[in-house]
């Protein structure tokens, strides 16, 4: 199944990474290859750093991965000495997409390739290929599922929702709220759908960091002023690092009839809530998908070649647009999970007890 959700795209067109005259001597299945995740902190990215690693060094190559604490001067350094180390590669999933221009300079001049991996790095031209999911696929799929579960087209409602998304310097932030947003915003502005705190905006509902304990905070804050006697009908959460989060302060705040909240990712922690009817859905983005994927691209650039593409239009950098594979996110809920989280073995059932 897994991998079938990520190579059925029928775009499929061919577009090559920028091999920059400055490239080095390199082949495909030799050499070291730099990974950079940016934290331990959420269980996805330890996933990912271990399927890259895995599925790069089953391809020949030496790796080396880094967590960098979700500080971007741990990032930058990390980057910096993976360029003096001799990687030929770079995979990295930024902490800020803003923040790495000068380091990839620095690797663009070395004739040093480098891959975005799941989150795009911004204003850099040192970027080959970006690999990721579809992003503003995810949101749509959150926004389509309340639409659904709130019967938001016949329904004369309304009904009271309230916002949570990711991190201002994280790109894919703005492409989950746009995606939700889009399918929602219409019954906002019809009122149909009612956001007592009126926060709305995606200033106003980003998260810094994707931290569980400011999605906490925020959501402390709002039951507090806005739901000591209304009902909350449905919170959209970006991904399951916020909707935990939101989760935790319902149960220690809120009194009402458990809402309608959407997640991303499938964490251990929120399918458990899934199974325990405390979330709604969760977005399951198969990391082992990706990984084959990015080792792919290494393999292209390392080889001098053109890896597969199957988006070449949506993510521009602000040098260009960067040829990208999106692999496809599928909607998971307590209906559904066993068949895609366990018997593809991303889980054991006895992970989720
Ligand atoms: C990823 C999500 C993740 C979030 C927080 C995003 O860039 O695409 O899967 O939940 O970062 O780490």
């Amino acid at each position: 199944f897994s991998l079938a959700a990520c190579t059925s795209g029928d775009k499929a067109a061919s577009s090559g990474g920028s091999t920059a005259d400055t490239a080095k001597k390199t082949e495909a299945g030799t050499g070291k290859i730099g990974v950079a995740m940016p934290t331990k902190d959420l269980q996805r990215w330890n996933q990912d750093g271990e399927n890259m690693k895995k599925e790069l060094e089953a391809a020949g190559y030496e790796v080396d991965l880094q967590y960098a604490s979700n500080e971007v001067a741990t990032q930058v350094s990390q980057i910096e000495n993976m360029i003096s180390g001799g990687c030929e590669a770079l995979v990295i999933a930024s902490i800020d997409g803003e923040s790495l221009g000068t380091p990839l300079q620095a690797a663009k001049d070395a004739g040093i390739q480098v891959i975005a991996y799941d989150r795009l790095i911004m204003n850099s031209d040192a970027v080959s290929y970006y690999a990721t999911f579809d992003n503003y696929m995810v949101g749509t799929k959150q926004g389509e599922y309340l639409e659904e579960k709130l019967d938001l087209k016949n329904a004369a409602g309304p009904f009271n929702i309230e916002i949570f998304t990711g991190d201002p310097g994280d790109n894919n932030a703005k492409f989950f709220y746009n995606g939700a947003m889009d399918v929602l915003k219409p019954y906002v502005d019809d009122g149909k759908l009612v956001v007592q705190s009126g926060q709305v905006d995606f200033a106003e509902v980003a998260t810094a960091d994707w931290a569980t304990e400011k999605a906490q905070a925020r959501m402390d804050a709002i039951i507090a002023s806005n739901y000591a006697d209304k009902k909350l009908d449905a919170v959209l959460c970006s991904n399951d690092s916020t909707s935990l989060g939101v989760e935790n302060s319902l149960e220690a705040n809120y009194n009402g009839e458990w809402p309608v909240i959407t997640g991303q990712d499938c964490d251990v922690a929120n399918t458990k809530n899934l199974i325990a009817d405390k979330q709604s859905m969760d977005i399951f983005k198969d990391t082992r998908d990706l990984a084959k994927q990015t080792v792919a691209m290494v393999d292209a650039l390392m080889g001098g070649g053109k890896a597969e593409t199957n988006d070449n239009e949506t993510y521009d950098n602000g040098t260009g647009i960067i040829p990208s594979y999106l692999c496809e996110p599928v909607v998971v809920t307590k209906d559904n999970y066993k068949e895609i989280l366990i018997d593809s073995g991303y889980y054991a059932e006895d992970d989720l007890k």
